[in-house]
């Protein structure tokens, strides 16, 4: 199973809990939400070929940390995971959009191609595909909106663009999110957990049970297994 968005640094202890996930055949795709925290974490991690780590500037923290964009440039051309950016323009993060518009602006611009980007848009989906659009990032990378949850309107146009979409259990359980997952093709389509942030995960038991719920979920919703389609979608994002 494939987990395509998941804060094991926010995880203590976070080398256990890889452990223990790859025990359970799960594979991560490691969020970091600032370049410090990458370059720790790959060092960390670097004997769990289980874990892929993604080169993050998170967009709630860019107020505090824009400066580190100059470590970001530092290993982009060497990452080939992007994650986790984006923009936010929630209430609580809305001061600092135009921060935020020039972080991941520039970020895009980095990402001329053969990279997997994990998205963040929460009430900035349109200003997101923008960019994306802008740079024509869909066309050479590989773009995943993480927990999407925008207009139906933005998510035809981020369908057509080519994006693919990570799917988590809350997702499943929201009116909003199951109208979000229905018009998504299942083949743009893989899993999220988000741990730790959603329903407290902080074991890689409790990262098994959710995944499995999701899949489960998305099996019925789908009308019919979806692993195999999941673990493929996966895999090409993940080039193994
Ligand atoms: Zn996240």
């Amino acid at each position: 199973m494939f987990d395509m968005h998941c804060h094991v640094d926010l995880i203590d202890p976070m080398n256990r809990f890889c452990a223990t996930a790859a025990m359970l055949n799960i594979s991560i795709l490691a969020m970091t939400t600032t370049p410090k925290a990458y370059y720790a974490e790959t060092r960390m991690l670097a004997n769990y070929s289980s874990v892929n780590v993604a080169l993050g500037l998170h967009p709630q923290l860019v107020s505090e940390r824009k400066q580190e964009l100059a470590i970001f440039d530092r290993y982009a051309a060497s990452s080939r995971f992007i994650g986790e950016v984006g923009l936010d323009f929630s209430k609580r993060f809305y001061s600092s959009k135009e921060d935020q518009i020039i972080v991941f602006e520039h970020i895009i611009q980095s990402c001329a191609r053969a990279k997997t980007i994990s998205i963040h848009s929460a009430f900035a989906d349109k200003q997101v595909l923008d960019i994306l659009d802008k740079y024509k990032t869909t066309e050479h990378n590989n773009c995943i909106l993480h927990w999407y949850s925008g207009s139906l309107a933005q998510l035809e146009r981020a369908i057509e663009m080519g994006c693919y979409f990570s799917i988590n259990e809350q997702m499943l359980k929201s009116i909003n999110g199951t109208k979000i997952i229905e018009r998504i093709p299942i083949e743009r389509i893989v899993l999220e957990s988000d741990a730790p942030f959603v329903a407290g995960i902080n074991k890689a038991e409790l990262l098994q049970g959710s995944l499995t719920r999701t899949q489960d979920g998305l099996s019925k919703m789908k009308d019919g297994a979806v692993k195999n389609i999941l673990d493929y979608t996966s895999r090409i994002l993940l080039g193994i």
